[in-house]
């Protein structure tokens, strides 16, 4: 028997809500995901009449759907911000450049500003180049501090107030789990905090409007919107450690879907011991970034890869870092070490 929409009794219902198990028509799905947003941005303050605002945009479905629904409350509750999109090319041949013909549709779509930053224009290195040094283990390494910093500058470039990326319930989730797992305190108290707000020079304040959104929310959201998006994974995604935690995420999930909120709450409420050390923010003294060491990731990585050391950023190798800076030679053993990658 068809089942009628639980909220206006009108329509029938053409879905069940994963987050709440409503059955819903596509109008009233959409209105409830639109205000859960919109509710969220309120609540965290997340935006100021006037901002210039840069949402992240992949092609994927969360940034996808994050700029659509950023400019459909835009102008339903007036919030008078200047969107622009922003997108990070990392040089994957295949997958980016795909992706990235999804984005220029889209800024044709939502009428909004696109530019584009790119690893090869930035650092002198294409993630194609980077995997073929590297190899597959620890490339995502190199692409995740690449693209946090690619960001930020692409930001400065568009003179943009604040940032927001399209990272969902179930994102935020999973790297509770993973913070968890590693025992990484510090970045399990960032992990969960819907807006960073400027941590010094060269850093653009970050937000996430679909923070309590659940992944099969926003699928469902895309596909009833037909919303123009790319869904291939990239080539190079072998980051097992997250794809574990996933898996176990969703196996949580199927049997209690509330598991994706708890765990969030679980870990927005774990708080840090009195007189645990905590790394020191201080500022790369090579580039200006934010870093807790006197070299940032980036600078160390890019190091390595331009001296034929890929292993150099990769594990904790900080003793070395006052010899990269006054350039005063590695030794033998040392070099022989850093050299050593497995594929
Ligand atoms: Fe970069 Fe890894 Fe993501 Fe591919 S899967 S885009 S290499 S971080
Ligand atoms: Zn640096």
């Amino acid at each position: 028997m068809p089942v009628q929409c639980s909220s206006c009794s009108n329509n029938r219902a053409v879905l069940r809500r994963p987050k709440t198990g409503h059955s819903l028509c596509k109008e009233c799905f959409f209105v409830a995901f639109e205000e859960e947003v919109h509710r969220t941005i309120v609540a965290a303050e997340l935006f100021k009449p006037g901002e210039r605002v840069g949402i992240a945009a992949s092609g994927g479905k969360d940034s996808t759907v994050l700029a659509h629904v950023m400019k459909v409350l835009n102008e339903r509750y007036s919030y008078g911000l200047e969107l622009m999109l922003l997108s990070v090319d990392e040089g994957i041949t295949g997958y980016r450049d795909d992706s990235l013909e999804t984005v220029k549709r889209n800024q044709e779509q939502y009428e909004l500003p696109l530019k584009i930053v790119s690893y090869e224009e930035l650092y002198g290195w294409t993630m194609d180049a980077i995997v073929k040094q590297v190899g597959l283990k620890n490339n995502c390494t190199f692409c995740g501090v690449f693209r946090r910093q690619a960001l930020d500058r692409g930001a400065i470039m568009l003179k943009v107030d604040k940032i927001c990326t399209g990272h969902n319930a179930d994102d935020i989730a999973e790297t509770v789990l993973m913070n968890i797992l590693r025992g990484d305190i510090a970045r399990l108290r960032r992990c969960t905090a819907i807006s960073t707000s400027s941590e010094g020079d060269g850093v653009v304040p970050r937000c996430k409007p679909l923070k309590y959104a659940y992944e099969k929310e926003i699928v469902l959201y895309a596909y009833f919107k037909k919303l123009d998006y790319f869904s291939t994974e990239c080539i190079y995604s072998p980051n097992a450690y997250r794809g574990y935690a996933r898996t176990f995420l969703k196996d949580l999930e199927s049997i209690r879907p509330s598991s994706i909120m708890d765990v969030i709450h679980s870990g927005e409420n774990l708080s840090v011991r009195d007189g645990v050390k905590m790394p020191v923010q201080g500022t790369c003294s090579r580039c200006g970034y934010i870093s807790s060491q006197t070299l940032c990731k980036a600078c160390v990585l890019l190091e390595g890869l331009n001296r034929g050391l890929p292993k150099l950023g990769i594990g904790k190798h900080h003793r070395l870092h006052g010899k990269l800076l006054s350039q005063e030679p590695l030794t033998e053993k040392e070099e022989r070490k850093l050299k050593a990658v497995e594929f």
